[in-house]
């Protein structure tokens, strides 16, 4: 393929990334994503647009800002990589396309779910919500999962998850899967078609309880330690974007006579 729409993929995929930090670090504080302009946390001062390039600014100030010298998280950089990683290679998929863009807003808006998951241990609703909408519409208009395929997904995603959360806190009296989480499988389902869902749950229950494991292992945390389970839902989620489909043929329909 052409090296220079490679290049494109990757440096839009970076922009984006430099715009998802600002929306993981300011939706949990209810601020606008859009104004003010990026700024300094500590000395208040505005980022120079030739400060703001991803991922090359950062490395450039080595990690500090100009006017005060406060550290700037390596997780900055990071997510702008992240992003253009998997924006170039979503476009290796797809191509120039609309379901490029489709699977990459998708990818985005897990990004986003994730990190903010990871650090305050809340799904937000205003990026789930209309999510599900959205990517139930961008399934069956672009991505051309069938409309049942779309809707069964939303639906199972998120009305079965939900009975067994209710199931397992009537059982245990402790809350298991908490409500963020069934919206945000609720979307997942919508995008993807209901089908995925086994994927889903499956390599995150897996990839969750590995990460769980180790965390008791190095840490020594006991069992009820809340490990927020939006990542490995997002994880695999982008996993079904690239072998998802396959996956679940292997493990489906191969035993089926
Ligand atoms: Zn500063």
């Amino acid at each position: 393929m052409n090296v220079f729409l490679d290049i494109i993929a990757f440096i839009f995929g970076a922009a984006i990334g430099s715009f998802l930090n600002v929306c993981i670090w300011r939706i949990p504080e209810g601020k606008s994503i859009v104004f003010p302009s990026s700024h300094c946390p500590k000395c208040g001062k505005s980022i120079r647009p030739f400060d703001n390039i991803p991922v090359l600014s950062w490395l450039t100030l080595r990690g500090r800002c100009r006017d005060c010298g406060q550290s700037i998280s390596i997780r900055y950089p990071l997510v702008e990589l992240l992003t253009a990683l998997l924006s170039l290679a979503l476009f290796w998929m797809y191509g120039p396309s609309l379901t490029y863009l489709a699977a990459f807003l998708f990818t985005a808006a897990l990004i986003v779910i994730t990190f903010i998951d990871f650090d305050h241990q809340i799904i937000p609703d205003v990026i789930s919500l209309p999510g599900i909408p959205v990517f139930f519409l961008l399934a069956v208009f672009i991505m051309g999962v069938g409309f049942l395929d779309a809707l069964l997904g939303l639906l199972i995603g998120g009305g079965f998850l939900y009975l067994i959360a209710v199931g397992y806190e009537l059982l245990t009296k402790r809350e298991g899967m908490g409500g963020g989480d069934i919206k945000l499988l609720a979307m997942i389902g919508a995008f993807l078609g209901w089908k995925s869902l086994f994927f889903v749950v499956f390599m995150s229950s897996i990839l969750g309880a590995m990460v769980g494991i180790a965390l008791i292992l190095i840490k020594g945390k006991d069992m009820k330690y809340a490990v927020p389970f939006g990542p490995f839902l997002s994880i695999a989620a982008v996993l079904y974007l690239f072998v998802g489909r396959e996956m679940t043929h292997l493990f489906l329909y191969r035993s089926l006579p």
